[in-house]
């Protein structure tokens, strides 16, 4: 079954229409990245899905129930994006265990333990009693990462995260974010990159998005070596 599937959704601000009639399925499990020039809807589309945006129309389904109206905390998702928007004056601990909290209902032996199994997970048990500010840039991606996996989603959603990182970093934290994939069973990643290598690298299949449409959805590979249009070889075949 489709973990997550768009029928025909639009999103207009006002008068521009900026995603104009998407159909895609993301299977359960699937690793899916959208990757599309600047502007061309990929933070708008994941925003829609989050449901941090409401669609203008369309509709769209998780597990086959189909969630318009479901507010985001109610959809099983968690969301990375590129800043890691961690609250300053909090540790760690506590930025990471925050949603918990918010959501009631767990104790504190629950949430101590849900925190210190994701710190383990990002190699970040050292930290996590500093401030944001005493940490460098990876490890406060790893942080903002660390505190989506403590809400045990079913669905994460990544929007550039390593955009901010320099290129060591960015290597080190790709492969740490493949690693998690693979060590959660059935957990459905959809991630925005602009870098080529990451996409090639990360998915088990690209979506190219064009001016708020799916261009093409296909393996690695299949862009490779059946680009559907030269606007497609130009982001999957070409080096940059
Ligand atoms: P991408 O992430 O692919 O670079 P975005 O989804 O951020 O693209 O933006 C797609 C288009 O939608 C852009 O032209 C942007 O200006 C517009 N847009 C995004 N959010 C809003 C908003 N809240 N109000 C008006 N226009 C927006
Ligand atoms: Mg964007």
């Amino acid at each position: 079954m489709a973990s997550i599937e768009l029928r025909n959704i639009r999103k207009s601000f006002g008068a521009v229409n900026v995603i104009k009639g998407v159909d895609l399925e993301v299977r359960k499990g699937e690793f899916m990245v959208f990757v599309g020039p600047s502007g061309c809807g990929k933070s708008t589309l994941l925003r829609l899905i989050s449901g941090l945006e409401d669609i203008t129309s369309g509709e769209m389904l998780f597990d086959g129930k189909v969630v318009n109206a479901l507010t985001p905390s109610k959809r099983g998702i968690a969301m990375v994006f590129q800043s890691y928007a961690l609250y300053p004056h909090m540790t760690v601990y506590e930025n990471m265990a925050f949603g918990l909290k918010l959501e009631k209902g767990h104790s504190k032996d629950e949430i101590r333990q849900r925190v210190e199994k994701a710190a383990d997970m990002l190699q970040i048990r050292q930290y996590l009693d500093r401030l944001p500010k005493q940490l460098s840039g990876g490890q406060r991606q790893r942080v903002a990462i660390g505190r989506a996996i403590t809400r045990d989603p079913k669905v994460f959603l990544f929007d550039e995260p390593l955009s901010n990182l320099d290129a060591a970093l960015r290597v080190a934290t790709r492969i740490e974010i493949a690693k998690l994939h693979e060590s959660m069973d059935n957990v459905t990643m959809i991630y925005v990159t602009h870098d080529q290598v990451e996409a090639m690298t990360l998915a088990d299949r690209i979506c190219v998005l064009r001016d708020g449409l799916v261009e093409q959805v296909g393996t690695p590979m299949e862009l490779y070596e059946k680009p559907d249009s030269i606007f497609v070889a130009g982001f999957i075949g070409s080096p940059k």
